[in-house]
């Protein structure tokens, strides 16, 4: 059984060595009387949170870390090979927390969801049906309180979460702006995702500026007078990198905006986080700022797998991964979602069938 296991703690950025191929035996028949699965992993998701579970913990984390010399976890996507689960038969796809390994024999199977429809490439139950499909959805529709016609901007937009953001708010009616760190992001968020407007932050110097572009009502008079871009600011920002963009996110919110806290990932490996200096602005715009994490939303993934699987049979949402192939590539993809390097959801095939 070949596993992926973490090497020791990780300060700072996360290295593909901080990750190595380890080998151990597993007996694929669950034990006698237990309600234990035997998993066969097919695809595995890599997530920037993850890269908390690499920290040795002093009890903030929302989460547990990994063990050292143990294979990493996470979600994925599985056939049951072996059940003592009244749930779970043979040959039954599953996804939800397994191992970095190419089987898992999972103990407490009870958070694992059953994969009713098999429609769709089962991969997309690592992101757009699995865990980011839900967060963009419940991010976007309960957090951001949105109405047609509003002005929608989504950082790190061309992610897992952030494209499918994009997408809702578009169908919902609204006016949407996407931030990602190339050339190729960008024309992805212009010409396939549907956005209105799409810029590369690693290009701009200012990121006030760059906002001003889209948003400013003065700009857009002076230049070209058109309505179409934001008249007065941002009613929405869909918040998945915090920092300096944060910062300057809040100089074009418009009164009475809202920011769903989804996540921060230039923050992840700095040793002491960046300060947020224009902080002053939640008060005097009225900003409603609100972090949420996706475990608390799980009742509501029935009701956003039937929306998101229609949508995506009716080709009215479409999906870009990123495929990597074999389970000795995880850790160059898991690191790389700190460099960028993905495009689209980042996705690792251990085995197709
Ligand atoms: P992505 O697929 O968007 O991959 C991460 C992307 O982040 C990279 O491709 C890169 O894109 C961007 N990025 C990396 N480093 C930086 C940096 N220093 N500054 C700006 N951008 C950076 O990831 P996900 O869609 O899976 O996750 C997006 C966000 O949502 C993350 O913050 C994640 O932690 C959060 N999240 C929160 C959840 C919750 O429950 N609250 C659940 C799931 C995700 P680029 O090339 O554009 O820079």
């Amino acid at each position: 059984n070949k596993q992926i296991v973490l090497r020791d703690y990780v300060s700072g950025f996360p290295k593909e060595t901080d990750m190595v191929p380890s080998k151990t035996t597993l007996k694929l028949k669950v034990p006698e009387g237990s309600k234990a699965v035997v998993l066969k992993n097919l695809y595995l998701s890599c997530d920037p949170y993850m890269r908390s579970r690499m920290n040795k913990s002093d009890g903030s984390s929302y989460i547990h870390s990994f063990t050292p010399g143990s294979p990493l976890v996470g979600y994925g996507v599985s056939k049951v090979v072996d059940s003592g689960h009244p749930d779970f038969k043979n040959g039954d796809y599953v996804w939800g927390m397994t191992g970095w390994e190419d089987y898992s024999l999972i103990e407490n199977p009870d958070s694992l969801i059953k994969i009713k429809y098999t429609d769709v490439p089962l991969s997309y139950y690592t992101g757009i049906l699995g865990m980011a499909g839900v967060t963009a959805y419940v991010g976007f529709y309960e957090i951001c309180s949105p109405k047609k016609g509003e002005y929608v901007f989504i950082s790190a937009a061309s992610g897992a979460v952030g494209q499918l953001v994009g997408q809702f708010a578009k169908l919902l009616g609204c006016y949407v702006v996407g931030s990602a760190g190339s050339k190729e992001k960008v024309d992805l968020l212009k010409n396939k995702f549907g956005f209105d407007e799409a810029f590369n932050y690693k290009e701009e110097p200012d990121l006030n500026a760059a906002l001003k572009r889209h948003v400013s009502y003065l700009y857009n008079i002076y230049f070209d007078g058109l309505k179409k871009y934001f008249p007065e600011g941002i009613d929405i920002y869909f918040e998945n990198v915090g920092g300096k963009m944060l910062d300057a996110v809040l100089l074009n919110m418009r009164n009475h905006g809202r920011i769903a806290a989804c996540g921060m990932i230039s923050q992840y490996n700095l040793e002491k986080p960046e300060g947020v200096h224009n902080l002053l602005l939640v008060v005097t715009k009225r900003i409603r700022m609100q972090g949420f994490l996706v475990f608390d939303y799980y009742h509501m993934y029935p009701k956003f797998l039937e929306f998101t699987r229609q949508h995506i049979l009716e080709n009215k949402i479409v999906y870009v991964e990123d495929v990597a192939e074999g389970l000795e590539s995880a850790p160059a993809a898991l690191v790389g979602l700190f460099a960028g390097r993905n495009v689209g959801k980042q996705v690792v095939v251990v085995a197709r069938e």
